[in-house]
């Protein structure tokens, strides 16, 4: 191998320790202590590892967490209300939707019921324009990681070629506009691109999240590109693997994330910064606007 590992594991962890020491300078000055409310509705079980995840990470951090768990059959009514009730409790500074939500509910007006300012998993329309028009507020969490790795590996993206494999609401897309607003000149790939081959040999920055692994060759990772593999796909012996082909990338790569250990643990330190930022936030707030 001879490109150098991105280690997500151990950035994300400076992260938390630096957003442990804010919150804990926050207590010091008699601030209020950061909260985070994270619903789950439901029973999926990955679900319910990565709330568990989330509210260890808050604990670690100093950051208070409020768990909603609701059964599987709560309605959209009843979500809606108890999203009424978290923005206006002025305790509460992070609103966290695990998604998926069980069939029978439509997760987008809920998401849009959040108010911006504690929409902490920058998912809001208001959030994501916000980022379009490059003035990011509250940032989607995977991306927002990768770009705190690309930072912390010290690699400098102004006026890279930037192709982005995945166009989802969550990852791709807002991956494209971190990246543009980053100075990278961005090409986002989907279901519907003729030649992915074409596209990815031209990256110098290859950020990939399909969610199939090995859909990207090895041989197509241009010489001494940046690697950024968010895909999570479990294999048959029960092996995690991203969408890259990771042994023969690594050969051509510059820098490449592994899998597990590359961005995913980079979610949830984001989300600990966004909470943290929304708090602040707050306090600037007039107290009126902060608790309505
Ligand atoms: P998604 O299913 O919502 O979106 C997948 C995207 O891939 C779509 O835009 C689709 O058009 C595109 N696509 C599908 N087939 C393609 C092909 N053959 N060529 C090019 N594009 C194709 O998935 P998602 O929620 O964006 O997640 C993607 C992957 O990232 C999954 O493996 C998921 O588990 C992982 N993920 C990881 C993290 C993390 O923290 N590391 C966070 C979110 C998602």
């Amino acid at each position: 191998m001879t490109a150098q590992l991105i280690d997500g594991k151990a950035i994300a962890a400076q992260v938390r320790e630096q957003v442990a020491r804010q919150v804990e300078a926050r207590r010091i000055e008699g601030k209020r202590i950061p909260g985070l409310a994270v619903i789950l509705v439901g029973e999926d079980p990955a679900s319910h590892v990565y709330v568990s995840n989330k509210h260890r990470a808050c604990e670690q951090a100093g950051i208070l967490s409020f768990r909603h768990a609701l059964p599987a059959d709560t309605t959209q009514e009843a979500l809606e209300r108890l999203i009424d009730e978290l923005n206006a409790d002025s305790r509460v500074d992070g609103i966290l939707l695990q998604l998926p939500l069980p069939e029978h509910l439509d997760d987008r007006p809920i998401l849009e019921r959040i108010l911006p300012h504690k929409d902490v998993d920058g998912f809001h329309p208001y959030n994501l324009g916000r980022l379009a028009q490059r003035q990011p507020m509250l940032r989607p969490c995977t991306p927002k990681g990768i770009m705190t790795l690309l930072q912390a590996s010290g690699l400098k993206v102004r006026g890279l070629d930037a192709t982005v494999v995945g166009a989802s609401n969550i990852v791709g897309r807002p991956m494209a506009l971190e990246l543009m607003l980053a100075g990278c000149t961005t090409t986002v790939c989907h279901r519907f691109t003729r030649n992915l081959e074409t596209h990815v040999r031209r990256a110098e920055l290859l950020v990939v999240a399909v969610g199939k692994p090995g859909l990207v060759k090895g041989e197509w990772v241009r010489e001494g590109a940046i690697v950024i593999d968010v895909g999570i796909n479990r294999e048959q012996d029960g092996r995690l693997v991203g969408d890259v082909e990771f042994a023969p990338a690594a050969e051509r790569a510059g820098w490449i994330t592994p899998v597990p250990g590359g961005v995913g643990p980079m979610t949830v330190a984001s989300l600990l910064e966004n909470t943290l930022g929304a708090a602040e936030q707050h306090d600037a707030m007039a107290p009126a606007a902060a608790d309505r």
